[in-house]
């Protein structure tokens, strides 16, 4: 499968959301046809992207013309038009694309963009809200979550280590995280030794299950 990961990617609707994934995608060396209805967006973003067209992706014979069948990979980057996001997803499984990603709005448009056969579904409002809401609590400096369930966290040591030598036993054993890298003041993130002390400045990288890390968080 790991070459399946370059290969070119359509991208359907150049919102902000849209324009920014086709962007990074093709920064980072991946080819990407990126398609909105809107020719005034289209024109603006040709210079930053090298396949860009106006087309309306409800449309079946417009998707056929421009070659999506032939894409393994496609994002339908399409929120407030939820109408145009579900036809344009059922259109690709139709069309039998392996892997979809969609864009939903609301928990409701995400089941019904999974019923359409998206194979992923993001909810990128909601996804960044969450992550902001940890960032303003002032605990967390940065944070990053993968999969459902799992999460790694920036953050500073809870009062109660601060001073103790580092047990990763019973890190795990009594807030069940794994502390995954540490840096001190003026130096770079490592990983952490066995008898690393922990200080007041330190940085600390911390990974479990959402629940824990954020019962860790609460002790910071
Ligand atoms: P964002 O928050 O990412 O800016 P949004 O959630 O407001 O976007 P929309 O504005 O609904 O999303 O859609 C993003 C883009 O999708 C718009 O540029 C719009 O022109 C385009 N779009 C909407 N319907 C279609 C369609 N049928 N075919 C192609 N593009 C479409």
């Amino acid at each position: 499968m790991a070459e399946k990961r370059s290969e070119p990617v359509v991208v359907i609707g150049l919102g902000r959301f849209g324009s920014s994934v086709a962007q990074e995608l093709s920064r980072r060396g991946t080819e990407v046809l990126a398609i909105d209805s809107d020719p005034k967006l289209v024109q603006s973003l040709s210079g930053e992207l090298t396949q860009v067209v106006a087309a309306d992706s409800t449309d079946m014979e417009a998707l056929q013309q421009l070659g999506v069948g032939d894409f393994y990979r496609a994002v339908v980057a399409i929120g407030t038009d939820m109408e145009a996001s579900v036809l344009t997803t059922s259109l690709l499984t139709e069309l039998e694309i392996e892997d979809i990603w969609a864009k939903a709005v609301s928990r409701q448009h995400g089941r019904i963009l999974e019923r359409m056969g998206a194979h992923h579904v993001v909810f990128p409002e909601h996804d960044m809200g969450e992550r902001i809401a940890h960032l303003v609590s002032g605990r967390v400096i940065d944070y990053i979550e993968v999969g459902k369930n799992f999460t790694m966290i920036q953050t500073h040591p809870p009062r109660e280590l601060v001073g103790e030598p580092l047990d990763e036993a019973l890190l795990r054993e009594k807030y069940a995280v794994t502390l995954v890298a540490v840096k001190s003041p003026n130096e770079e993130f490592a990983l952490p030794s066995d008898d690393a002390v922990l200080m007041y400045g330190d940085t600390l990288v911390v990974a479990g299950k959402m629940r824990d890390v954020e019962r860790f968080i609460d002790l910071v």
